[in-house]
């Protein structure tokens, strides 16, 4: 039989797990092999005794535990690396997505994508979420030439290759499928069912696009830059301290030729040395980021604590 992980990150959501275990399981029982790896981001309403409690009891129950919180990322991420399934399904833990979808994420799955991603087409949630978010979603179409409507979606399914290649932190998760097209993985998007909050509030307030606009950057300066950071900005050093020198060979060829004096152009020379010191400055940047680019190859590091139960 096919063998499921669903990933669920947990932050103050007690209210809807009982409801939501029971709503997979009636999907998963019959059909699949399952794992749900319930992933515990430092609760502090009782979500964390809660899973660990029906870890022991049921038998497809996993149960991963933070220290403190860490974000929606990085419990992904440690369900990534702990799924065991041949296809990985994110969802949210609050009951907006809806576990019925599942059988429909794989069959459009298994037409030959490595990543299909939910579209909550029709959103119940308030137009303080839905204007910004679209306006989100337009910005990394057009910043990253992949063309889905809803990044941010919390159900997604991956075949577990996807899962295994991919590291996310910070705020990545909602560019893993920009991540899983950089390592030329297929994907797809998929209209799901969305449901409004029932219990509980949001994580996230207004501020959650602007931080998701830097993420954004450095997904796509990373993808490009991280092995060899100087050729990004040796880029920037080169023109600047080319620009440098022609400003200055201007002022001497005004002299020679036409004999104004240093003194009449005293602010272009300023601008021109300032300029070649800006392109200095780039350099160093450069060469302090290569050698931080080679440390990170040597050493893996992992910003969260995870206990397993
Ligand atoms: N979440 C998390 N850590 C956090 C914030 C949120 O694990 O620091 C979880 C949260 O419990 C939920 C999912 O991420 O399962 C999405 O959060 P939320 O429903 O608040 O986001 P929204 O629906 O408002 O986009
Ligand atoms: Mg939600």
């Amino acid at each position: 039989m096919l063998k499921l992980s669903v990933i669920i990150p947990i932050y103050n959501e007690l209210e809807s797990l009982p409801e939501l275990l029971d709503e997979l399981a009636s999907v998963l029982r019959n059909s699949y092999e399952y794992e749900i790896i319930c992933v515990d981001d430092g609760s502090s309403d009782g979500s964390a005794q809660f899973i660990k409690d029906q870890a022991l009891q049921n038998e497809h129950v996993v149960s991963l535990r933070f220290l403190k919180n860490s974000g929606k990322s990085s419990a992904l991420n440690a369900g990534f690396d702990k799924a065991a399934g041949e296809y990985v399904i994110t969802m949210d833990a609050d009951l907006q997505d809806d576990p019925s979808e599942i059988p429909n994420l794989i069959t459009e799955l298994e037409k030959g994508y490595d990543l299909v991603s939910g579209w909550k087409k029709k959103r119940h949630d308030p137009i303080s979420k839905r204007l910004p978010s679209k306006m989100f979603n337009l910005v990394t179409r057009l910043m990253t030439g992949v063309k889905i409507h809803d990044f941010n979606c919390g159900l997604k399914i991956y075949r577990k290759e996807v899962v295994k290649s991919i590291e996310v932190y910070g705020g990545r998760h909602r560019y893993t499928p920009v991540l899983a097209v950089q390592r030329n993985f297929k994907i797809a998007e998929l209209v799901v069912n969305h449901r409004p909050r029932k219990y509980g509030t949001t994580k996230y307030g207004g501020f959650r696009f602007f931080h998701g606009f830097f993420d954004l950057l450095s997904v796509l300066f990373l993808d490009q830059f991280d092995q060899r950071p100087l050729h990004f900005f040796g880029l920037f050093g080169l023109g600047s301290i080319l620009i440098s020198f022609a400003i200055e060979a201007y002022v001497l060829v005004l002299k020679i030729a036409v004999g104004h004096s240093f003194q009449k152009h005293f602010t272009l020379i300023l601008f021109g040395a300032m300029l070649f010191f800006l392109g200095l400055w780039f350099f160093s940047i450069g060469l302090i980021a290569e050698m931080i680019a080679r440390t990170q190859k040597l050493r893996e590091e992992q910003n969260y604590q995870v206990i397993e139960d």
